[in-house]
């Protein structure tokens, strides 16, 4: 199952990534590998297209007594000065007031003390007419300003965002004419879907021969568990090869206090060995050691390691989890022993 081990840690800004193209045996050639396509895997949170801060369409002229001193807009969050009584946005005046400590109407002196909510102006553009933002596009809704963000968020022509648009779709759809969109381009679809996986798998071949030449180095072997919080029964590593002999982890859940042990296995023979685990941190001064060297003579041919490595209680909060993965490292430097 190595191949779904690794595939959501491929994101260029995951530090699983940076630390193989930080760490001094990764050569320029694979470097270079990793970063191309480096941004194909960025994940839209929202199928919405929601645009920017765009003009509100007032259906009448905005009166002067509820526009910004400052911006002519319909104040937006009003604001009015004690003495004087003008009125403006929240940002607006608390800008100018950065600047100058004075009213920019009058030049009355002014602080952010002398400002205060108003609520009455408030009310007042809440209720001023607006036309739907896609008016333009054929919409007729006409309401109170206090309505138009429900009434954007149903409208049936406001632009959304095909949900293949994360695999390449560039397609600009209302959200009416959506479904005859998905229908009408399964196949264009598909094939986006496929040229994603084909590149993944890519991705993944590339990654994990990475990883192999860093293993073979450092005596490391790395293990990148994703989506760590969700998984309930024992898990294991795929093997790896160390001082000519095959091994594997694994992590039991069953740990007592919401920890979790994690395990050594010797894979053909039955070998043990002394060997360190590593957590991995985000930060690199808090990755949490353990060093294993009392293998018990009546676990030869089983799994050998520290019961409690893994505190499940606060990992995310204390920098074990990174992008949903736990990180974790075996080096064995130490010779086999029956
Ligand atoms: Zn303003
Ligand atoms: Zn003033
Ligand atoms: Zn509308
Ligand atoms: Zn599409």
């Amino acid at each position: 199952n190595s191949f779904c081990t690794l595939l959501v840690c491929v994101d260029p800004r995951s530090s699983l990534l940076s630390m193989a193209l930080a760490a001094p045996s990764s050569s320029v050639a694979t470097s270079a590998a990793f970063s191309r396509d480096g941004g194909s895997m960025r994940r839209a949170t929202n199928s919405e297209m929601r645009a920017p801060p765009q003009e509100v369409p007032f259906v009448d002229a905005v009166p002067d007594d509820l526009q910004c001193g400052i911006c002519f807009s319909a104040a937006v969050d009003p604001v009015v000065t004690e003495e004087c009584g003008h009125l403006y946005c929240r940002d607006c005046i608390l800008t100018a007031l950065d600047r100058k400590k004075e009213c920019p109407i009058d030049r009355l002196p002014l602080t952010v003390n002398d400002i205060r909510k108003d609520v009455r102006a408030l009310r007042k553009i809440q209720s001023l007419t607006v036309q739907c933002y896609n008016h333009k596009q054929g919409c007729s809704w006409v309401g109170a300003y206090s309505d138009l963000d429900r009434h954007a968020d149903r409208c049936e022509l406001a632009t959304v965002k095909c949900p293949f648009s994360v695999h390449g779709c560039e397609a600009v759809v209302s959200r009416k004419t959506l479904p005859e969109h998905m229908s009408t381009n399964m196949n264009a679809h598909l094939l986006l879907v496929c040229q994603v996986t084909t590149r993944l798998a890519d991705e993944n071949v590339m990654l994990q021969q990475e990883l192999d030449i860093l293993q073979r180095e450092d005596m490391r072997f790395v293990w990148v568990i994703t989506n760590f919080e969700a998984k309930r029964g024992p898990v294991y590593s795929r093997k790896f090869v160390a001082r000519g002999l095959q091994w594997y982890l694994g992590i039991d859940f069953e740990g007592p206090e919401k920890h979790a042990g994690v395990y050594l296995f010797a894979e053909g023979h039955a070998k043990r060995v002394d060997f360190k685990l590593i957590l991995f941190n985000a930060d690199a001064a808090r990755d949490k050691v353990h060093i294993v060297n009392d293998w018990a003579a009546d676990y030869k041919g089983k799994g050998w390691g520290p019961l409690k490595f893994i505190d499940r209680s606060n990992l995310s909060s204390s920098g074990f989890i990174v992008s949903g993965c736990v990180r974790i490292g075996v080096e064995i430097d130490a010779d086999p022993f029956e």
